[in-house]
């Protein structure tokens, strides 16, 4: 790639800000005495104290930021993965745990999610459908979003999850959260969501949102690759399965790795702040692509946002063409020194037709020409117009 490239592939990870960098470096830099701030949270002497007292303001701050009502209802994980797997397997082992007993024996845990998750939510889930659980995965409307009705008909009495996307990281719909929750409430069943994509792009206020459980990742915001957080609001029922030393209140064991956590804090406070006057300046951009992307013959939004439409992620432009595959697409603009991504960055590299654009009903022959576009902080208008000719050539040549 040349000197001049050009980064839009802002959902697939961002670069590291340098004010987070900075947050971390006390934690990383060599001490030229000492552990300086590298002691182990959990030692007893004044030097782990200390840290351990770091670990708490970090946590205080970002529960602060999330709109989280308590700090230990945030535990610091390393990334989204992690923190979706922990929340599927931990909540559904500690729930099937209490009505084992209340229905004295036989239970069949079922949860419910959608045909649109992330693969760290859809892998896990089928591992559970291998240990006896029944799984319903909700398709969406053709729009990509999921109605309070479709839960009411998904829902049995066995249903003790449901895990549904805030942001969808690949076609960028945002789903009612709060309207989802609040069914959920009113059976009694636990809600988790992935909110990985909306962090810093909508306001969030965990508490208001009525979720009991959220899983949040710190690249996609600027901060350190291998830190993310799960909330659980208290009395969540959770069986931790990463079991040891008993940090983070026992629900996640090993040594905390300080810098991480301060990344994930100033990188959450730095995209919150940003969050209104961020999100308008993408959302531009976004309306201005789209509206230059399908003027190109062959080119079809998959679900395209209303001008100023604030019920699709800002930074995310999906489309797909027909008669171009789109790992040459990909490569084409790569030489012209534009990163752009096929779908969703974790399945892109095997190339395996997105589980999500399928589950739309996009036609096989479309999704072969996916092309996901997305922006962030840097973006500038210019480039929007930059890529736009570069991509007509492309699809040209
Ligand atoms: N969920 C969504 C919606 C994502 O976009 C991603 C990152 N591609 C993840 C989960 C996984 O996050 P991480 O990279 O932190 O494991």
């Amino acid at each position: 790639m040349g000197k001049e490239s050009i980064y839009l592939d802002w959902a697939a990870t961002t670069p590291l800000r340098a004010e987070v960098a900075a947050e971390m470096e006390p934690y990383t830099q060599s001490p030229q005495h000492g552990i300086g701030l590298q002691a182990n949270t959990t030692s007893l002497h004044s030097a782990g104290r200390k840290a351990f007292s770091e670990l708490e303001k970090y946590r205080e701050r970002t529960a602060g930021v999330l709109g989280a009502k308590r700090p230990n209802e945030i535990f610091f994980t390393s990334g989204a993965t992690e923190s979706n797997n922990a929340a599927l397997f931990g909540i559904v082992s500690a729930e099937s745990k209490k009505r084992k007993q209340q229905n004295a024996g036989a239970f069949t845990p079922h949860i419910v999610s959608t045909a649109i998750e992330h693969s760290s939510i859809l892998a896990p889930l089928k591992a559970l459908k291998g240990f006896g659980c029944e799984i319903t995965l909700i398709k969406p409307s053709k729009q990509g979003v999921i109605e309070v009705e479709q839960l009411e008909e998904a829902c049995t009495e066995n249903t003790i999850l449901f895990s549904i996307q805030y942001g969808n990281n690949e076609i960028g719909v945002i789903q009612e959260i709060p309207a989802l929750a609040q069914y959920a409430r009113s059976r009694n069943i636990t809600f988790h969501s992935d909110a990985v994509q909306v962090l810093g792009k909508i306001p969030i206020n965990l508490e208001e949102s009525g979720v009991s459980a959220a899983s949040f990742s710190a690249h996609k915001l600027g901060g350190p690759k291998g830190s993310g957080v799960l909330y659980l609001k208290t009395r969540t029922p959770f069986d931790p399965y990463i079991l040891g030393g008993g940090q983070e209140e026992g629900r996640r064991s090993g040594t905390t790795n300080l810098a991480s956590v301060a990344g994930f804090a100033r990188a959450a406070e730095l995209a919150c702040s940003e969050v209104s006057e961020q999100s308008e300046y993408l959302i531009n951009l976004r309306d201005l692509l789209y509206s230059a992307l399908i003027q190109i013959e062959g080119c079809h939004a998959t679900v395209l946002p209303e001008m100023g439409s604030k019920t699709s992620l800002p930074h995310v432009i999906h489309v797909c063409f027909e008669g171009i595959e789109s790992e040459t697409l990909i490569l084409r603009l790569d030489s012209l020194g534009f990163s752009v991504s096929g779908g969703s960055s974790c399945s892109s590299s095997s190339l395996r037709p997105s589980k999500i654009l399928t589950a739309l009903d996009v036609p096989a022959s479309r999704i072969r020409g996916a092309l996901r576009v997305s922006i962030g902080p840097d973006t500038t208008e210019e480039q929007i117009q930059q890529f736009t000719y570069a991509l007509q050539t492309c699809v040209k040549s």
